[in-house]
């Protein structure tokens, strides 16, 4: 069925019937981005929540429905909430949650702040955008999980008190981003506004950080302070380790020769680990580190001055912490294999 790009519903402190039983049925009752706005005690300020961007990530449509259905009448948030549930489609496309957008469609989350594009999925980034902007927000905050198997961290493009406070509200780690790929945090909605990346799709933890920092979000009126109750650790100027062109990509145990970029299968365990110069990451064919390129802040190369090659071993020239590995083959080699930082960027 076609996309009627142009849709989107709202719901209003919404009841036990139209939240159904549980957050699978929930997600099937909707056709489209879905709005919902539940009124605070204050209601001259409002907080965004977005989620479901990415539709195989469940972590914030799990935690908001279940903030909803818990939610007594006699009970209100501190300020009013906006919750956007936006990739609908691809969320319910079967089976469920495990389609980070269409095979047809493109990632909402690279859609945002394009000035030249204005149809489809550029039109809907730009309602949601919208949408935000509509409620003059105090702080907007976007709930994914990983690709992979990982802890749980923030990512914004600004360090401010605002943006240390939001990463402890959920996690530990914040990563102060430079590159810009179209994602909604990247925008300026006159507030801080963060990612958060709750773990991993498939692990319950990441459905109780989500939910525990959603609590919070509701219930606390001032939410400035919180970093320093919760030791938050800075990570600065992430880069993308990709696969060039349409190089071939394997994950395996050992090496088995095959052409391309082989990593080792046990990548995502290093996730947010510190992976140190002597530690192999996988294995290269003849063509070596040229499979791959490490785009700096001025989208110059620097893979030959981050990575470096013992025999056919793919291994960090420096200290690095990774993060965003994921074994999903798609998007590895869509997005990329990690996001790495190197240990002289992390800040105590
Ligand atoms: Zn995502």
């Amino acid at each position: 069925m076609a996309i009627d790009f142009n849709e989107l519903c709202y719901l209003k402190d919404p009841d036990i019937d139209a939240l159904k039983s549980d957050y699978e049925q929930f997600l099937l009752s909707l056709y489209a981005p879905t709005i919902i706005d539940v009124s605070g005690k204050d209601q001259q300020r409002t907080r965004v929540i977005t989620t479901l961007i990415h539709g195989n990530e469940p972590s914030g449509l799990i935690a908001t429905h279940r903030y909803l259905t818990n939610l007594k009448a006699s009970e209100r948030p501190t300020t009013n909430l906006r919750f956007i549930i936006c990739s609908i489609e691809a969320a319910s496309a079967t089976p469920n949650f495990s389609h980070r957008y269409l095979a047809d469609g493109l990632d909402l989350n690279r859609c945002f702040g394009n000035s030249t594009e204005t149809s489809g999925y550029y039109h809907r980034a730009n309602l949601i955008d919208k949408a935000i902007r509509q409620v003059n927000p105090e702080l907007v905050v976007d709930l994914h999980n990983t690709s992979g198997f990982s802890p749980a961290f923030a990512v914004s493009i600004m360090k401010n008190e605002m943006a240390l406070s939001l990463t402890a509200v959920f996690c530990h780690s914040l990563v102060l981003s430079q590159i810009r790929l179209g994602a909604l945090m990247e925008q300026d909605f006159g507030c801080e506004a963060i990612t958060i990346e709750c773990g991993g799709s498939k692990d319950s933890q990441s459905h109780e950080v989500a939910y525990l920092g959603l609590l919070k979000l509701a219930n606390i009126d001032d939410l400035s302070q919180q970093h320093l109750q919760n030791n938050v650790t800075t990570y600065l100027n992430p880069m993308r380790l990709q696969v060039n062109g349409d190089i071939e990509l394997n994950y395996a145990q050992h090496d088995l020769g095959l052409p391309g970029v082989t990593l080792c299968e046990h990548i995502e365990q290093h996730n947010f680990g510190q992976i140190f110069p002597e530690q192999m990451l996988g294995w290269l064919d003849n063509n070596g580190l040229e499979n791959l390129r490490l785009l700096d802040a001025n989208g110059v190369n620097v893979v030959d001055k981050y990575f470096q090659l013992r025999g056919n071993q793919l291994l960090p020239k420096t200290s690095i912490h990774l993060f965003m590995a994921t074994r999903n083959e798609r998007i590895a080699r869509n997005d990329c294999l990690f996001y790495l930082v190197t240990h002289d960027n992390q800040l105590a």
